[in-house]
Order: structure tokens, then C-alpha cells, then sequence
């Protein structure tokens, strides 16, 4: 019995918080690789082993829990205060363990310096951005202290299955609405805003972007309950709001990597 609810928990740990879900990640590492120069993308080219940074875009959450990478599993979230700022204080007071602003500031301020690392050094640092800048924009990644630290994770029933509100904005929520697209019919569908409009989207810093989200996305607990039935309804209602997290998060990663990589 022991043996069969250790299985259960590992099985249950390893689907968690996996943000927008495979194809989601994937659509944003493909909008930001449209985005790219091509001096920056030649420069990141050099160090990876594939010819595309998708490939790398849901690797934080493969290695989460391997030997060796245990110190990320709590960066794929970040933590806001009631005014919705991401400081040290409100990190230090929540007892948050990691957090996607802090890991994303890190990398930025080694890559600034690429040049002087070594290649795997720099290799890592890019899965992260990769990743993180995603998860910095999932609406569920976010701990508002003190009043909601849950990430969401309360019952709902999705066409009367039993899930988690969590889980609906990690990817469920994306892949039931268009159940047959890939990340580039994503990219194809979502990656369609002017050049004015990509700058507006792209001003400020990572903190500020999170900060913004965070505010944005406070809403999503309006709209549901514990224990609601969701349905269609719910999908027609908000799958835009997701859609929109993934693309802005595409953009801001382009911003981020040109900045590193284009010089
Ligand atoms: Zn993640």
C-alpha cells in the first residue's frame, strides 16, 4: 500500500505546474524565434546543439527534478504583494523558495558577459530564459500574498471531470480549445501584431512585465469558484486571455535574447 501511494505521489509531482503546457511553451520559443535578429540568433545558434530554441522550451520542467537541477523546481512561479509588487521583502516574508523574476534576472545579468562563459554555461542559461519567460506570464504561476498563495490549485469540474483550476491554465485550457494544433500553427494564428504595437508590448523591464501580468491576471480568480462545473463556456470566455500571455511572452523573450545576443 506504502509502495502503491509512493507511486501515486511521484506520478502526481511529475504532472505538476507544467505552465502553458508542451505546446504552449513551444509557441512561444517559436514566436521569439521569428523575432530574433539574425545576429542574435547566429550568436545563440552557436552554442546550442539544435537548430531551433524550441526544442528547448518545456526542458526546465524535464530536468526540474533530475540530479543535479533539484535548485530550479521553484522558479517556474513568482510572488506579488497586494499592490502587486515582486520585491525581496515580499519574497523573504511569503517564504517563497525560488521565484522565475529572480532566476530570470540572474541569467540575464551572466549572459551580459556570454562571450566569457563557457559554452554549457551559456546553453543553460538560455533553456531558462527559454522557459521562464513563459512561466513569468502563466496567470497561475503567480502567489499573491497573502490572501491567495495557492496557485490555484482548488477543485473544478472540466465537463465533469474532476481537476484542479491550476491545471486548466497549464495547457488545458490551450490544447482543448484547438485540439490539433502544433506550436507553429500557434505561432501562425497568435504572432500578428505590428511593429508599433510589439514595442508598446515589449516596453520595461522582466520585473515590471511580471509586476503587469501579475495585476492582469489577478482576474482569472474572479471567474470561478472552488468545487464550479466549467465547461465551453468558460473556454469561449478566456481562451483569449491565455492566447495573449503566450504571445506577449514570445515578444519579451525576442526582446530579452536580442538584447543579450545581438552585438
Ligand atoms: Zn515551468
Amino acid at each position: 500500500m506504502k509502495r502503491f501511494i509512493l507511486i501515486l505521489f511521484l506520478l502526481l509531482a511529475a504532472r505538476e505546474i507544467r505552465a502553458f503546457g508542451l505546446a504552449g511553451h513551444a509557441a512561444i520559443a517559436c514566436i521569439a524565434e521569428h523575432h530574433l535578429t539574425p545576429r542574435a540568433r547566429a550568436n545563440i545558434m552557436r552554442y546550442t546543439d539544435h537548430r531551433s530554441i524550441v526544442y528547448y522550451a518545456s526542458w526546465m520542467d524535464e530536468w526540474r527534478r533530475s540530479k543535479g537541477y533539484e535548485f530550479t523546481t521553484h522558479w517556474h512561479a513568482g510572488t506579488v504583494d497586494a499592490e502587486f509588487r515582486s520585491t525581496p521583502a515580499v519574497r523573504e516574508a511569503s517564504g517563497a523558495k525560488g521565484d522565475c523574476v529572480v532566476a530570470v534576472e540572474q541569467s540575464i545579468a551572466l549572459l551580459s558577459e556570454y562571450d566569457k562563459l563557457d559554452d554549457s554555461t551559456v546553453l543553460v542559461h538560455i533553456k531558462y530564459l527559454v522557459h521562464l519567460l513563459g512561466d513569468m506570464h502563466c496567470p497561475t504561476h503567480v502567489y499573491y500574498y497573502p490572501d491567495n498563495m495557492t496557485l490555484g490549485k482548488f477543485p473544478v469540474k472540466l465537463h465533469g471531470v474532476e481537476t484542479n483550476y491550476h491545471k486548466i491554465w497549464d495547457g488545458q485550457l490551450l490544447d482543448s480549445r484547438h485540439k490539433f494544433w502544433g506550436f507553429q500553427d500557434y505561432r501562425h494564428a497568435l504572432d500578428n501584431y505590428t511593429d508599433e504595437e510589439i514595442a508598446r508590448m515589449t516596453e520595461g523591464t522582466p520585473v515590471e512585465w511580471f509586476e503587469e501580468s501579475a495585476r492582469r491576471c489577478r482576474e482569472i480568480y474572479d471567474w470561478v469558484q472552488p468545487g464550479d462545473e466549467l465547461g465551453q463556456e468558460f473556454y469561449n470566455a478566456h481562451a483569449p486571455f491565455a492566447e495573449y500571455q503566450l504571445v506577449l511572452s514570445g515578444y519579451r523573450l525576442a526582446k530579452v535574447l536580442n538584447a543579450l545576443f545581438d552585438r
